[in-house]
């Protein structure tokens, strides 16, 4: 699989593979406009925590767009240097073990040091603000993202739970009363109906 990385100034090319690279990595930057990125292992990971494929792909990408910007619109291997050691949920974590990629793919931002270091060259006009609006666009499927809540918050998952099958039972109540003619619908649920019924008549 091939993408394409554009700019007013070239273009750069992002393969996409399921084979290992050289000492395991998972992403090379082949020469100043090519690269490759590699789901071998890495695939499995993120599948086995329920994270798209595609955000892992798109994450990498914005990646290179923004190694890209800060290398002078090239790819050079000088962007290793930005990469830490420290999982930070940041673009630039090094995710030395593989394993590490699912604290960054989703919803991944700029560490203050990383934020810094982009301060320090000359962007195009917005870009930051727009890398991080991207990177937040990037997140699990919603099935997933509650799923994840469950797990990591189960004492407050328990209060919303109640909170919400009480609210249930009060509103099928209410509407078994509307039913039998012992209560009125209330003005503000019948007015978009009656509003919607005017439209089409
Ligand atoms: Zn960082």
């Amino acid at each position: 699989m091939i993408g394409k990385l554009s700019s007013k100034e070239g273009v750069v090319n992002v393969l996409v593979s399921w084979l290992p690279l050289e000492d395991n990595w998972y992403a090379r930057i082949l020469d100043e406009n090519l690269t490759i990125l590699s789901l071998y292992e890495t695939g499995d990971i993120l599948l086995a925590n329920h994270i798209k494929l595609e955000n892992f792909v798109i994450k990498n990408i914005l990646k290179l767009s923004a190694i890209y910007c800060y290398c002078g619109n090239s790819l050079s291997t000088k962007a290793y240097g930005l990469a830490h050691d420290q999982i930070r949920k940041c673009l630039f974590d090094m995710n030395y073990d593989k394993s590490d990629i699912v604290f960054n793919t989703n919803s991944a931002q700029l560490c203050s040091e990383c934020d810094a270091n982009f301060d320090r060259v000359n962007l195009p006009e917005d870009f930051k603000k727009n890398l991080k609006k991207d990177l937040k666009k990037l997140k699990k499927d919603f099935f997933y993202r509650v799923y994840d809540f469950v797990q990591t918050k189960p004492k407050i998952s328990i209060v919303i739970a109640t909170i919400f099958a009480l609210f249930i039972n009060i509103l099928s109540n209410y509407l078994y009363e509307i039913i039998m003619g012992r209560a009125n619908l209330p003005i503000f649920l019948v007015s978009p109906f009656v509003v919607i019924w005017n439209y089409f008549t």
